[in-house]
């Protein structure tokens, strides 16, 4: 990935911006008190050193430097990052395999009824419209919405209106998210009876391992156990 992953070093809050900040040191689960936790040292794409914190309570930990950047800032990095991973053949992340697991799931439960198919499926955060795409290689559709990107593949034109779809599926995206609005927005859009699909990473403990998948850049959430029962 380009990252110069070296050690969990000393708190440094010299990247901390006030610029735009919402995050105040509250889970977002249940509002417990974050604290401190670690840092890692990046020392690249502007950034040194970023402080993550731990729910007292449930465990559900945060990149705190990430939450206090600007959104102008977060945006600029989001870009960045993604577009440098998914450029080229390599796919260090087994993405292609991710997206033939979800279709073939959500093939299965069009298959046996568990989603009602009287009202549309939506892809929240599909880039440039990967899971549609599977889907229609079964003959299946889905609408793609990204607030970033413009898909390619069923783009939904307009605003998802709340209570709409019968099947929300957020994959890779509720990690990326830096407010507990934006998550219960999603939510929301599921019709009653429906189905909201979500796919990221839940590990029984957090790893002390600076390489971990979940300490790269723009990954702002992650959760475990008790963090992911009380969501
Ligand atoms: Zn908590």
């Amino acid at each position: 990935m380009g990252l110069d992953v070296r050690e969990l070093g000393p708190r440094d809050r010299s990247n901390s911006s006030d610029k735009n900040y919402s995050y105040e040191g509250r889970c977002m689960v249940c509002n417990g008190n974050m604290q401190y936790f670690f840092s890692k040292n990046f020392d690249s794409w502007g950034l040194t050193s970023l402080d993550y914190e731990k729910c007292d309570d449930c465990g559900f930990a945060v990149c705190a430097t990430l939450l206090r950047m600007s959104d102008k800032d977060w945006e600029t990095l989001n870009n960045r990052f993604h577009t440098e991973i998914y450029q080229g053949t390599e796919d260090p992340y087994n993405r292609a395999g991710r997206l033939a697991g979800q279709a073939a799931a959500i093939d299965i439960m069009l298959e046996h009824g568990l989603i009602t198919q009287g009202l549309p499926l939506l892809d929240w955060g599909s880039g440039t419209g990967d899971l549609a795409a599977e889907l229609l290689e079964r003959e299946r559709h889905m609408f793609s919405y990204d607030e970033y990107i413009t898909p390619l593949v069923n783009r939904f034109s307009g605003i998802p209106q709340p209570e709409s779809f019968s099947l929300v599926t957020a994959a890779a995206v509720f990690e990326h998210l830096k407010d507990r609005a934006e998550l219960d927005a999603i939510e929301r859009l599921v019709a009653p009876q429906g189905v909201l699909g979500v796919h990221l990473l839940i590990p029984r403990e957090i790893p002390a391992d600076p390489s971990w998948i979940y300490y790269c850049l723009c990954i702002v959430l992650f959760t475990i156990g008790k963090a992911c029962a009380d969501c």
